[in-house]
């Protein structure tokens, strides 16, 4: 399973596909991407492998902001409604996440008790309502972290917002790692996702909360307290 996120100054569909494809070796059981062009989140995503999602899209979405996720399924069969990204009622928010939530069933009810409407048996699919419900009090980078906090388990998330040159990432027990190219950004599980593109990474750790924009990036603690983080060059034999 993998995830990948991209922000940059051209589309982002092709370098997601390739970057799972580049995620491939760690398993999976379906795939999808979401991409976010200022006119709304589309999403993509089918049981099955890398080759099927690209068959099935005639055309590559338009959008230089964008996730993409292989699934190991945990909570709920490997079908095209349970595959990622998933997105709250409104379709507003769209959340790529390798890990288990532990209290999803809790934080499940509440939300449909607000009127939330689920569309998966998935655990993660509380992530993007919670998103949607703190969103509607907070700025979207406090409603990630307030969401965040909430959940019990692990994770590594990474969520796009319509109408947002953003992508929100948090870690806590599953890999996640920041590439840091000349025209675009990246967040994956692993190096190899974007190696085609950059070698200079940085290691994010447990708590951590990133906010990538086209040109900068922000790493912060729960609280909201910038983190500094080493940047690495990965050495490798091509
Ligand atoms: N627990 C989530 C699910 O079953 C994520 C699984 C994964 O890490 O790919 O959809």
């Amino acid at each position: 399973c993998g995830i990948i996120a991209r922000i940059g100054s051209d589309d982002a569909a092709d370098t997601l596909l390739t970057g799972l494809e580049n995620l491939e070796y760690r398993g999976y059981d379906s795939a999808g991407i979401a991409v976010q062009n200022g006119s709304g989140v589309k999403v993509h995503k089918t049981s099955g492998e890398v080759s099927d999602l690209k068959s099935k899209l005639n055309y590559l979405p338009t959008g230089n902001v964008g996730i993409g996720h292989t699934r190991w399924s945990t909570h709920g069969p490997p079908t095209e409604e349970n595959a990622h990204p998933h997105t709250d009622s409104a379709g507003d928010v769209a959340v790529v996440h390798n890990g288990v939530i532990d209290n999803y069933a809790e934080l499940r009810t509440e939300l449909a008790e607000k009127g939330h409407v689920f569309q998966s048996d998935t655990d993660t699919e509380v992530i993007p309502h919670l998103i949607n419900e703190y969103r509607q009090e907070l700025p979207t980078e406090a409603a990630v972290r307030k969401a965040v906090e909430t959940l019990e388990g692990s994770y590594a998330i990474a969520a796009i917002v319509e109408d947002e040159d953003r992508v929100y990432a948090a870690r806590k027990g599953s890999p996640l790692v920041l590439g840091l190219g000349t025209d675009d950004w990246f967040l994956a599980s692993d190096v190899p996702a974007f190696l085609d593109y950059t070698d200079e990474v940085i290691y994010l750790e447990d708590g951590d909360v990133v906010v990538l924009e086209p040109e900068s990036y922000e790493i912060t603690d729960l609280e909201g307290e910038p983190v500094h983080r080493e940047t690495d060059t990965v050495d490798w034999d091509p």
